[in-house]
């Protein structure tokens, strides 16, 4: 009987080491991958979305719930990409995951956000009205990031904060050294001009030094109207653009009608982890969209 009591207690103490592991719940699959880089085992990680849904809108279903009232950590981007659901899903989280709190990181809050609108309307349904919130899509922000995550693990788990910096570091180095092959193989799209549909990928354009010459959205989140697509059929014929860049999640109908009056090019790009079935990690998201760009 004594070996059995010893042996559930074992077993006991075995559960809660593993119960003990943070959690974090990411609201995008690119922050649940950088939280993997930086917490590896010694953390649990889950995102509230994946790469074929787009972010801006989804359903809050209670197995979300249940999730959120689990997590240490929530690792967001921000800017108000969330505000459709992540209000009424903090209201179901427990205080550690609030706002104000060492486990609310929202990435948008210590970054730089670029396409500020001047005006705000938001009858006309913007839905970025505090900048651009895709901030993944610049390797510089992914770098801030990954030093944010850090920190934030490091107060809610202070006895591995020695191994969440190392795991920064090694991070860090192996990120800039793919930076560097990333800036010489897309040299070529430096210039060159693109259509996106959504404002998805502004940040990585940026980066690229590529051009757009306009969305199919006439403001983000607002489908294309008949008189906005003629528009940009209008624009591509006077500049023809390398190609219609959309994400998986994007509506196909309107693409499909711009290919048939203007015969463009649409490339789907992965946009985050599992946007397409390779792309498992954030250095294969680079790779992959960059892959895309130049065939
Ligand atoms: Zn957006």
């Amino acid at each position: 009987m004594k070996v059995i009591i010893a042996l559930g207690f074992i077993f006991a103490l075995t559960i809660n080491k593993v119960e003990a592991k943070p959690f974090v719940l990411a609201c995008e699959p690119e922050w649940q991958s950088l939280a993997l880089e930086i917490g590896g085992e010694l953390i649990k990680v889950d995102s509230a979305t994946h790469g074929q849904q787009n972010p801006h809108f989804i359903r809050v279903k209670p197995s979300l719930m249940s999730k959120i009232r689990r997590a240490d950590l929530i690792v967001c981007s921000g800017a108000d990409l969330e505000v459709g659901w992540l209000p009424l899903l903090l209201r179901n989280g427990n205080k550690a995951v609030q706002a104000g709190q060492p486990g609310h990181l929202l990435i948008s809050d210590y970054v730089t956000n670029i396409e500020i609108p001047d005006v705000v309307d938001r009858s006309l349904g913007d839905i970025h009205p505090q900048g651009n919130p895709h901030v993944h899509l610049d390797p510089q922000i992914i770098l801030e990031a990954a030093a944010l995550i850090e920190a934030r693990l490091s107060l809610i788990d202070p006895n591995n904060a020695g191994t969440y910096k190392n795991n920064l570091t090694s991070f860090n180095s192996r990120w800039n050294a793919a930076l560097e092959n990333w800036i010489i193989a897309a040299e070529p799209l430096a210039g060159r001009s693109v259509i996106t549909y959504h404002k998805s990928f502004s940040y990585l354009l940026k980066f690229l030094g590529m051009n757009t010459l306009t969305s199919l959205e006439e403001r983000p989140g607002i489908p294309p109207s008949a008189r906005h697509l003629a528009t940009v059929v209008s624009i591509i014929e006077k500049t023809p653009p390398l190609a219609v860049i959309t994400s998986p999640f994007d509506p196909e109908g309107p693409n499909k009608w711009v290919v048939k009056k203007t015969g463009v090019r649409v490339i789907t790009l992965p946009f985050t982890i599992g946007g397409s079935s390779e792309v498992t990690d954030l250095f294969k998201l680079y790779d992959r969209t960059i892959e895309l760009l130049l065939n």
